[in-house]
């Protein structure tokens, strides 16, 4: 018989902590700690198979899973001396979800399971406390109700409150025994109305149909969206663990609480975490009582303190990791419930990994392996602008939860954020008194999270953290009304309101709320933990380069600063596009002849003449590619549809319509009657069916050779001038879009014969330069073994070859996106993650095909990919040279390179778990 249901409890288990698969980590944990000794209340699981072929077979699960149901609540029943519906002493259990990979809240638990009119009056005489045991009936069937009953929570919190507002009391705690009977006969007449059936009185039923509400919260709309959001797969599926109460709501000597063994949100080793007296577990991340800090119990009770600090901290050097704990204090004697290494924001994993490893407790690879790269994106985002807060309102703050600055305007439901952003890319502030998990994806679309209620485990402090959004949590300071879109503050006496829509700032490494828009300023990525773990991926990362795509000095010298070795690709069309140059950039091409156009690229020359020796001066020392010039020349013209209708309306206009004129297309007023109409006829000429595949690239270089001359004299003499000041350049010049060799012999020619030129003329004739050429057509990357010979280095510009390949625009993609996407046309977007099988191995054909022709082609890539963690990979194992990306993602890809040399490609879980 097939193996579906694994016991643990009293020192020993049937799994262990690699059985993750099987029995989810939450299973596979608890079995380790009971194996281990630990203080865990026993109880099984049931396999994560189990889950797969429930959904398989119609919602039905196997016949034994049945039978060995019942053959695991015998041995806990034996375990326990306790039997599952005896009045006299009942038994009484949680069924808990858990995956392989932890979605924390996203699924669905049922504590108190066994409750029923009997055991209940039982259970009140055995313990001699009825306001206890019936704290757990209303409590079960509230849950119970809630998951396996899908009966709306507000209809139970109705009843609740109703009850406590008689009582005149906001606290739980001040409930009789009396009033709680009196709510939950309510609660079965509320079932009875919902359901048309009486609240299921038999244990073995509420068994079943916990475990079967358990599995299906697997497809929870939250959960599957928090799985996308992971990369989690959607076949996995969860174990359904069944395992004997511990009571934490019993008395005062009782209590539950959650912790970390260093914070989350900075990576500190500190003991962290928070817990509430008399109460179960999810009272401590609800919200609606706010927990207590965990150093308190140090006061309240010193033993189970110090014995929750050692066993935590054994955890913490047996998993080798941060771990997030949950525990239960039964009567002043301590239970684990659950241990599993911990989320945490991008700062905390990097400072934690570093210090583990400065702790003897893990090796720099493995710090180097641990961090996700994707994750070190928050600790390349600006701060706060100390000077610009000052102009600011403070409104007060809150509890600082997930680190970082955000400024957005404010958005009081997920719904409105999600709104908002779709309407315009200003950021969003979510705002909410506290958030649940049906709050996700506003909580994805907003900059920043800032709720009223709640602790640094509440649910908004939880996912803040995991999403790396900045993130306050329990300011009380503001008053909040969500339906009105709003909330106020006292500021020293004055209310203070903020609406939706207005700007706020808020600081989650200090708590601190702000109203207005903060200036932000950059962090020093020099410094640090977070230069410490780059300077180690640096030594695994080997010969493997990382470049960065910048156009203009400022950027070149940013992308230093991040450790980029040279420019991967200087679009020189940006410096067509500036201000000041998009005149001359006009009339050269409204010229209607050569010499026309030469004379405006001679007064273009000395201003790409300044802009190349800005960033070889930037990037000293190291290679920087310059393409040649790329874009359809029609961009560089006004719109045609303007024209049309500027042309139309000459005659008619006013004096000030036509100064307007004037000036837009940078004409006299009295020359716009010939020039209008001369200018419109240009732009029709050069009016494209379809740009993309155009008169763009290097066929505009070949049509009008005199422009890749022009930007070829540029190049060398800005290399001559650094040169002469004793720096040590390497310009490689790349002619874009090529689909023949021809087309790039005919413009190395060009290049070569200037750069020939310029050298002799200063005397610098063994001056090193390469020419190479962009590869994003799919017929350069067949014929690469002919490119090669005029190639002295290859760049894949996989953005374009990403379109030409699969014929699929990047902008239209979009339009159609999330469909493709979920239903799994494609894994993931294309244009963000390179596409493996089809555009990589076209890139891998490539590759091999130009070095058949020259063994030492330098081969990189400079499409949006080489910043992305799973295409760096990618680069690296296919055995290209570098990766170039935009300079705040230099680091990533440091990383992400490093990881992708030490692993040989085998590193998929520590991407997703880390
Ligand atoms: P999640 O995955 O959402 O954290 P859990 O299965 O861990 O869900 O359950 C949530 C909380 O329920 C736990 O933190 C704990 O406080 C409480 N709980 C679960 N099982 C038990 C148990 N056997 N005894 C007492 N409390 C429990
Ligand atoms: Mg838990
Ligand atoms: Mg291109």
């Amino acid at each position: 018989m097939k193996k579906y249901v694994y016991s643990f409890g009293g020192g020993t288990a049937d799994g262990n902590i690699k059985m993750k698969e099987i029995l989810g980590g939450k299973g596979a944990g608890l079995a380790d700690m009971s194996s281990a000794g630990l203080p865990v209340p026993p109880g099984f699981t049931i396999s994560t198979e189990v889950c797969t072929l429930f959904f398989e077979n119609n919602r039905q699960v196997p016949a034994d899973v049945a039978k060995q149901t019942r053959e695991g609540i015998a041995i806990l029943e034996k375990q326990m001396g306790q039997k599952l519906g005896d009045p006299k002493n009942p038994l009484l259990l949680s069924v808990r979800s858990g995956a392989k990979f932890s979605m924390p809240g996203m699924m669905n638990t049922i504590l108190n399971l066994g409750m029923n009119d009997a055991t209940a009056a039982g259970l009140a005489e055995k313990s001699g406390n009825a306001r206890f045991a019936y704290d757990c009936y209303r409590r079960f069937i509230q849950m119970f109700g809630q998951v396996a009953l899908n009966i709306e929570m507000e209809h139970f919190d109705h009843i609740y409150d109703t009850r406590k507002a008689k009582k005149k009391t906001k606290n739980d705690t001040d409930l009789t025994a009396e009033d709680l009977q009196a709510i939950i006969a309510d609660y079965k007449k509320l079932v009875l109305k919902e359901t048309k059936k009486p609240f299921p009185q038999d244990p073995m039923v509420q068994l079943e149909m916990s475990r079967d509400a358990v599995f299906s919260s697997w497809w929870n709309p939250k959960a599957a969206y928090y799985r996308k959001m992971e990369k989690i797969p959607d076949e996995i599926g969860t174990g359904a663990t069944v395992q004997a109460m511990v009571f934490g709501n019993m008395s005062d000597a009782s209590g539950s609480g959650v912790g970390f063994t260093r914070d989350p949100g900075t990576g500190e080793k500190v003991f962290y975490g928070e817990y509430l007296l008399n109460a179960q577990g999810e009272d401590v991340v609800a919200g609606i009582r706010t927990p207590e800090p965990i150093s308190k119990l140090k006061t309240m009770m010193p033993e189970v303190y110090s014995q929750l600090v050692e066993i935590t901290s054994n955890l913490e050097k047996h998993y080798r990791d941060m771990q997030d704990f949950e525990f239960t204090i039964e009567e002043g004697k301590l239970y684990m419930l659950q241990t599993r290494n911990g989320k945490r924001t991008g700062p905390a994993a990097v400072r934690l990994a570093v210090e583990m490893v400065e702790e003897g407790l893990i090796s720099k690879e493995e710090a180097v392996m641990r961090v996700a790269p994707a994750q070190l994106d928050q600790l390349l985002h600006p701060v706060f602008d100390a000077a610009s807060l000052k102009t600011l309102t403070l409104l007060g703050a809150g509890i600082e939860a997930s680190p970082g600055a955000a400024v957005g305007r404010a958005a009081f439901s997920a719904e409105d954020a999600v709104a908002m952003k779709a309407k315009s890319s200003a950021p969003v502030v979510l705002v909410r008194k506290e958030t649940t998990p049906d709050d996700i994806h506003g909580m994805d679309v907003a900059k920043g999270i800032l709720t009223a209620v709640g602790g640094k485990s509440s649910h908004a402090a939880v996912v803040a953290r995991g999403m790396g959004r900045p993130c306050i949590v329990g300011a009380s300071v503001i008053n909040i009304d969500e339906k009105g879109k709003k909330f106020t503050v006292n500021v020293g006496g004055k209310t203070v309101t903020v609406k939706e829509g207005d700007y706020i700032s808020i600081n989650g490494t200090d708590g601190k709320i702000y109203l207005g828009e903060a200036k932000t300023t950059d962090p020093d990525p020099n410094s640090g933990h977070f230069a410490t773990l780059l300077k180690w991926a640096d030594e695994f990362r080997g010969h493997f380069g990382v470049r960065a795509n910048a156009d203009i000095p400022r950027d070149a010298k940013v992308a230093r600063a991040f450790g980029a070795e040279g420019i991967g690709l200087c679009r020189t069309e940006h410096m067509f596009f500036a201000e000041d140059r998009i005149k001359i950039v006009q009339e050269m091409i409204l010229a209607t002849d050569e010499k026309g156009r030469r004379k405006a690229l001679k007064a273009l020359l000395p201003m790409q003449r300044k802009d190349f020796a800005g960033l070889f001066e930037a990037m000293e020392g190291f290679p920087v590619v310059i393409r040649t010039l790329d874009p359809p020349l029609h961009e560089f013209l006004p719109k045609r549809e303007n024209l049309m209708v500027d042309v139309a309306k000459l005659p008619y206009v006013d004096a000030k319509e036509k100064k307007r004129m004037a000036a837009e297309y940078g004409f006299a007023v009295k020359d716009l009657k010939k020039a209008l109409p001369a200018l419109l006829r240009r732009v029709e000429e050069l009016h494209e069916f379809n740009p993309m595949l155009g008169h763009r690239g290097c066929r505009l270089g070949i049509t009008y050779p005199e422009i890749t001359e022009m930007q070829a004299q540029a190049i060398f003499e800005a290399a001559v001038q650094v040169t002469k000041k004793g720096k040590k350049i390497l310009p490689e010049i790349m002619i874009p879009l090529i689909g023949s060799v021809k087309e790039l012999e005919h413009q190395r020619k060009i290049v070569v014969d200037v750069a020939t030129a310029v050298l002799a003329k200063a005397g610098m004739p063994d001056m090193k330069y390469m020419v190479g050429t962009m590869i994003e057509i799919p017929r350069a990357a067949m014929t690469a073994e002919l490119v090669a010979k005029e190639a002295e280095f290859f760049s894949f510009g996989t953005n374009d070859l990403t379109q030409t390949t699969m014929g699929l625009s990047r902008d239209d993609y979009t339009k159609f996106s999330k469909h493709y996407e979920d239903i799994k046309v494609f894994q993931a977007d294309p244009f963000a993650v390179l596409d493996r099988e089809g555009v990589g191995r076209v890139i891998e054909y490539a590759v091999k095909a130009g070095r058949s022709t020259r063994p030492d082609l330098e081969i990189g890539i400079c499409g949006e990919h080489g910043g992305e963690p799973s295409s760096v990979e990618f680069c690296y194992m296919i055995g290209m040279d570098y990766v170039s990306c935009s300079p705040y993602r230099v680091p990533i890809a440091r990383l992400a390179a490093a990881q992708a040399a030490l692993s040989k490609g085998d590193k998929s879980e520590a991407m997703r778990t880390a």
